[in-house]
């Protein structure tokens, strides 16, 4: 007993040092580790994509004033699974056709952007998809009690906050991004283009020209750069001397300082102000992500939108869906080229 006794002690104190051994060698290998190859500092534009489909962690609801409809409707939504993509449907007519959020599914573009299946359309939904799409949210099931989406403060402000309140779920399947492989673009006859260059990051520029106090503004920024967040909680405007005509239209019926900046020739009528003072431009950029969104898929590429509003957008979107196979190129993060690889695998 007391031999053996020895043999444990001795064994004992043998597994000890070698115990404390390996901590202290554990310990020196990491200090000699932090200190001759520290990472690199991670900048808030190299912040990773997501690789996998995801979806929200539970449905959200919201009610308000339709901007150009003027009726009060009431918005959900909802989780959908992999692969069921940004669908709504209309519940006020339980014959109402599903909707996809794609450009092969947009019926107008006047003031708005309007998608719409059969009979059943939804219009203005360009704040609410610029959120879903910054968010990289893949699957929901949007319903609503009527033609509109809700103008909520004229961005996509309380979108984003709300989903950021209840969170998301990652899924299972994998993304497929969208990656722009050679330059492509869209004008009018009036000097507004949309352009599309490769890139290695999701970067946007929006400028726009406006008479009086909105002038001209230049907005650059990178997606998930700081600074973007500002870009969606820049609200939508008119000039007050359009007001009458459009309410003449049937349109803005729902519009008011609530939901939107109204300028004059000289002043912003607003009594809060703006919330940036290129708040007119970060506008027009989120309107342009939110058609941007009607490609169906994450893309990665440098957008120039010069003066253009949703119908260049859209027709943007749709013709270069057309010709996708000449300039997209399309991968799973796994198998991205080398030069990708970063934005997924930082
Ligand atoms: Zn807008």
């Amino acid at each position: 007993m007391t031999t053996n006794c020895f043999i444990n002690d001795g064994l004992h104190i043998y597994s000890r040092t070698v115990f404390i051994g390996t901590i202290l060698a554990s310990l020196l290998l990491l200090f000699y580790v932090c200190r001759v190859r520290p990472g690199p500092k991670k900048k808030v534009e190299d912040f990773v994509f997501q690789r996998f489909q995801k979806t929200i962690k539970s449905p959200v609801s919201f009610t308000g004033v339709g901007l150009h409809s003027g009726s009060i409707v009431d918005l959900s939504i909802n989780p959908a699974p992999e692969n069921h993509g940004i669908v709504f449907r209309r519940i006020d007519n339980q014959n109402s056709a599903p909707i996809t959020a794609h450009a092969f599914q947009v019926t107008s573009t006047n003031l708005a952007t309007t998608i719409g299946s059969g009979f059943s359309k939804i219009s203005t939904i360009e704040h609410l998809m610029a959120a879903i799409y910054s968010l990289g949210i893949d699957n929901a099931l949007i319903t609503v009690n009527g033609s509109e989406i809700p103008a909520l403060d004229g961005s996509a402000k309380p979108y984003i906050d709300k989903f950021n309140e209840i969170g998301f779920s990652e899924q299972s399947v994998e993304r497929s991004f969208f990656i722009i492989k050679k330059p492509f673009e869209l004008s009018d006859n009036k000097g507004s283009l949309v352009k599309v260059e490769p890139s290695l990051r999701l970067q946007f520029r929006c400028s726009i020209d406006f008479p009086g106090v909105i002038g001209k503004q230049d907005v650059e920024v990178g997606f998930h750069q700081e600074g973007f967040a500002n870009i969606l909680s820049a609200r939508t405007f008119c000039h007050a001397d359009q007001v009458e005509q459009m309410k003449k239209d049937g349109l803005a019926l729902g519009g008011s300082l609530q939901n939107a900046i109204v300028v004059s020739n000289t002043d912003i009528l607003n009594k809060e102000g703006l919330r940036s003072k290129d708040e007119f431009a970060k506008h027009k950029l989120l309107d342009a992500i939110g058609d941007l969104a009607l490609l169906g898929s994450p893309v990665i590429g440098k957008f120039s939108f010069i003066k253009s509003g949703h119908n260049l957008h859209v027709s943007f979107v749709t013709e270069l869906l057309k010709a996708k196979h000449d300039y997209i190129a399309i991968i799973e993060p796994r198998h991205a080229a080398e030069e990708y690889k970063s934005l997924f695998f930082p």
